[in-house]
């Protein structure tokens, strides 16, 4: 029989939808928000509907924002001729943190994948041709995670603006050794990365 009533129970199956949360965490977590519901469970709910209910994409960019426009497309002293194509909202934040790219963003939601039947008209492809086409880019950085679904996106990326006539100059991100990393500890794929994408002393 299960020990939990059923309002709790419904708490700790809800918070197991969530991503590496299982049964043993999401009853810890709901037995501690029941602790502090005083405090907690209160703000909890309503920072759950204010999500919900504020949060939407960008237009422009398909970020996230509580907007009309994303902070990073409103800001004019980023440089519009510049597009960084990421696969999720997550990404821009990795790459904000870093305080070196000053250019816009394009939020694909996703990554072309046919073994797991997500094609180039899943994801906001369309829309980034589209982009190109209606503004001043001269150059579109492919920023897709080094896996075998960004690498294809990326070469899509590629092809599609090829295609379409569009002159705009196509980058990758370079991907290899990371700072700190042992050249021994790598896996045959970083290693073959990091020696295709080298570079010259005089671009150090
Ligand atoms: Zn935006």
């Amino acid at each position: 029989m299960d020990p939990y009533p059923k309002p709790l129970r419904d708490l700790i199956s809800q918070l197991k939808r969530l991503p590496g949360i299982g049964e043993k965490t999401a009853t810890r977590l709901a037995l501690f928000i029941l602790a502090d519901r005083a405090n907690l469970s209160g703000e909890l709910s309503s920072c759950l509907k204010r999500v919900s209910e504020q949060i939407h994409l960008c237009p422009v960019c398909f970020n996230l924002t509580d907007s009309q426009r994303c902070a990073i497309c409103r800001n004019p002293e980023r440089d519009p001729s510049l597009i960084c194509v990421v696969e999720e909202p997550s990404d821009v934040l990795a790459l904000e943190s870093a305080h070196v790219y000053r250019g816009l963003y394009h939020v694909l939601h996703g990554l072309i994948s046919p073994l797991s039947g997500v094609g180039p008209e899943d994801i906001r492809l369309s829309e980034l041709i589209e982009r190109i086409r209606t503004s001043q880019v001269s150059e579109v950085i492919v920023a897709t995670n080094p896996s075998v679904e960004g690498e294809s996106t990326f070469h899509y990326v590629a092809k599609m603006l090829q295609d379409a006539h569009l002159s705009v100059n196509v980058s990758r991100i370079a991907s290899g050794i990371p700072m700190g990393g042992e050249l021994k500890y790598m896996d045959q794929v970083t290693i073959a990365s990091a020696l295709r994408y080298r570079r010259s002393l005089k671009d150090i």
